[in-house]
């Protein structure tokens, strides 16, 4: 019988930062939409991984020179590749056991419930027998981790562990196997600063409204999140100051939208930690050594000398449209090739 002890090391040498057990029992209580148990009624174990976000994913847009890298390797990655890679080869190690063991990556499919905003969706599937709940259900990423003893969930609703704080994106086994449980994290980590609200360029995150619930047997509080005001923010700030980009920004692993890089979240609450020496990766360097910038967009758009000196000498500026031009009719867009429009770049 595999032990939590080696499915642990498994897991750890396959890649993952974290690991946590739950047994399924501390579902107990769930809403029957939220509720694991009704996917593998004969789970035992939870095992939730941990997958940290590198702090240096978050440089680029630190310094507002590099927004690709934090929506890719500092997200969409980690759960759409990174995470999917470990949960199938522990799977294996767990299914040769004998076994049976359903991998979860932390990415939004069918779910009654929207993944965003919590709430029940009308008209989307119907259960396949009386009392079944609606497919999918949604597993709570960040309540599993609780569950499974990794942390607790910050003010700003941000799961927080005492290695990384809010650097951290989940993924999760299902197993009939049975392994010992991790007990409950009884530590506290976010004490209320609050910087989150106030670095949230979204204004998603509320200062005094909280929600409560509870998970095995536990009562949690976290602030009453915009999920909305979230979305927007998260694509550069309600008046796009923190994105210096004009159009949409391009995707990534299918992703690319996280260009403010939870500036309030993870950034303001990852320095504060760092800071006060609550989690346990710490740097040699300071995170922050200038001023958070800003767009100010009431200024009208026009290039630098320096590129005026490098590139417009040398003839070297297009517009932004040339080249998305170029491709929609040269490139890939073949059923454009017959337009007798000239090609700027190669006609
Ligand atoms: S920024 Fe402060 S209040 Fe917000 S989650 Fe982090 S520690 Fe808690
Ligand atoms: S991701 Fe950005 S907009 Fe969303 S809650 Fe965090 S700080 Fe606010």
């Amino acid at each position: 019988m595999i032990t939590a002890q080696e499915v642990k090391a498994h897991a750890k040498r396959l890649g993952a930062d974290l690991v946590g057990i739950s047994p399924m029992s501390r579902f107990e209580g769930a809403p029957k939409q939220m509720d694991a148990r009704y996917i593998f009624p004969n789970a035992k174990s939870m095992i939730v991984l941990g997958f940290r976000i590198a702090r240096g994913t978050l440089r680029g847009i630190e310094e507002g020179t590099l927004f690709s890298n934090y929506p890719s390797m500092g997200y969409a990655a980690i759960n759409q590749i990174y995470g999917p890679m470990v949960l199938w080869n522990l799977t294996r190690i767990l299914e040769d056991e004998g076994h049976e063991t359903i991998p979860m990556l932390n990415a939004n499919g069918g779910e009654a419930l929207n993944p965003v905003t919590g709430k029940f969706r009308k008209g989307w599937s119907r259960p396949v027998a009386d009392g079944k709940p609606y497919p999918d259900v949604l597993v709570h990423f960040r309540l599993a981790a609780y569950m499974a003893g990794l942390g607790e969930i910050g003010w700003s609703k941000v799961f927080l562990t005492p290695e990384f704080g809010p650097r951290q994106r989940f993924a999760i086994l299902l197993t009939d196997a049975e392994l010992e449980p991790d007990p409950i994290y009884e530590g506290k980590i976010c004490d209320r600063c609050k910087l989150c609200v106030k670095h949230c360029h979204g204004n998603a995150i509320s200062m005094d409204e909280s929600v409560k619930v509870t998970v095995a047997g536990h009562e949690l509080e976290w602030n009453k999140l915009d999920p909305l005001a979230c979305e927007k923010g998260i694509q550069g700030g309600l008046g796009k100051e923190l994105s210096p980009f004009d159009g949409e920004y391009p995707r990534m692993y299918g992703y690319g939208r996280a260009i403010e890089g939870a500036c309030g979240c993870i950034r303001a609450c990852m320095m504060h930690l760092e800071e006060r020496k609550k989690i346990k990766n710490l740097f040699h360097n300071k995170f922050r050594s200038t001023p958070q910038w800003e767009i100010d967009r009431s200024k009208p758009y026009e290039l630098t000398q320096d590129v005026l000196d490098y590139y417009g000498k040398k003839d070297m500026i297009e517009d932004v449209d040339e080249y998305i031009k170029y491709n929609a009719r040269d490139n890939y867009g073949t059923a454009n090739k017959k337009t007798d429009k000239p090609n700027p770049l190669i006609d």
